[in-house]
């Protein structure tokens, strides 16, 4: 099975009627690379920004984020890349920020939150992503927004700095996409407001999962809770690609539910533009797509949404795309 996968790694994701996907890959840092390319993603959809960050004792300089950033852009040859600013907090700690302990890590000062109070944090990182921008095709995506606020706000921080180094004669590529990860529940249900702003999506299901069903990614004594396959999960799915598609914008997604053989035929069915995954699980989604009416995976979509348990859904989509 491996050698026949093997033959896939310069092909086109399509499925069996003709339709294509984008098959994308997660990394955190420029030495994932070797394995994106060995295994034929056609992009990266998420770069994990804050491994640059943590096993250190100071923030990275902006000249250090600057090379990370370049030789990840430089090394897609023009493919497209897209870099996560820094989400930091929940399970992600960093000892030399000395924040203050929290009761819901998970619910609290994280990501975005604490990038849009410690401007200086963000901003650098904006800079070192602007300067990198003209080596490649940069989008750049903005972690846990629960509102439109926060989004604008972010992009005015990131144009002040575009404006700031085009001052200074810094060249910077003229058109980057902006996006947002769709990870709490409050932005997937105002989707349709989102999408006439931000450029892209991106599920972060890992997350989008835990707010919904409340409960905690981490925790083994309620894991039973942690359903991708929950009706109301793809219901929210539906309502984020919907939105994108009603605003001519792309809808893809980064959490693992992408890469997962049971959600590829639900994601396909619901109409997801681009799949981002662990680099090794690429090839054999590919494969698994090629076989796969994307008609065929609406009509089972379509019938997913209106049942009531995961269970349910499961069996539908193992017996609608033959998985044992
Ligand atoms: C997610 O939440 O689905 C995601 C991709 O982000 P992370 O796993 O880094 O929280
Ligand atoms: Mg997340």
């Amino acid at each position: 099975q491996k050698a026949e996968w093997a033959k896939l790694v310069n092909e086109q994701t399509v499925s069996s009627d003709g339709v294509h996907v984008e098959l994308a890959a997660n990394i955190g840092t420029p030495n994932d690379l070797e394995g994106v390319t060995n295994n034929g993603a056609e992009a990266v959809g998420l770069y994990r920004t804050e491994f640059l960050y943590m096993g250190r004792d100071q923030l990275p300089t902006e000249d250090e984020q600057f090379e990370s950033y370049k030789a990840v852009l430089e090394g897609m040859k023009g493919k497209p890349v897209v870099v996560r600013t820094l989400d930091i907090g929940g399970d992600k700690e960093l000892p030399y920020l000395d924040l203050p302990k929290e009761m819901n890590p998970f619910l609290g000062f994280r990501a975005i939150r604490l990038c849009l109070e410690e401007k200086d944090i963000f901003r650098t990182q904006l800079r070192a992503l602007l300067r990198a921008s003209s080596y490649g095709n940069l989008k750049i995506m903005f972690p846990m927004i629960a509102t439109l606020n926060e989004f604008r706000a972010a992009k005015s921080l990131l144009e002040e700095e575009k404006a700031n180094l085009v001052s200074e004669g810094v060249k910077v590529a003229d058109k980057i996409e902006l996006g947002i990860m769709v990870e709490i529940p409050s932005t997937a249900v105002l989707a349709d407001q989102f999408a006439k702003e931000v450029d892209f999506f991106s599920i972060g299901t890992n997350d989008l999962i835990q707010y919904t069903m409340a409960a905690d990614r981490m925790n083994e004594r309620v894991s039973y809770l942690y359903q991708p396959y929950n009706p109301s999960i793809l219901r929210l799915v539906k309502m984020v690609i919907d939105a994108a598609h009603k605003e001519g914008k792309w809808a893809g997604m980064c959490g693992e539910m992408a890469g997962d053989e049971t959600a590829i035929p639900l994601l396909l069915g619901l109409g997801l533009d681009e799949f981002s995954m662990s680099a090794t699980s690429i090839l054999k989604a590919r494969s698994q797509i090629l076989n796969l009416s994307k008609a065929e995976m609406e009509e089972l979509a379509a019938k997913a949404l209106q049942m009531s348990t995961t269970e349910e859904v499961m069996e539908a989509v193992k017996a609608a795309a033959k998985l044992s």
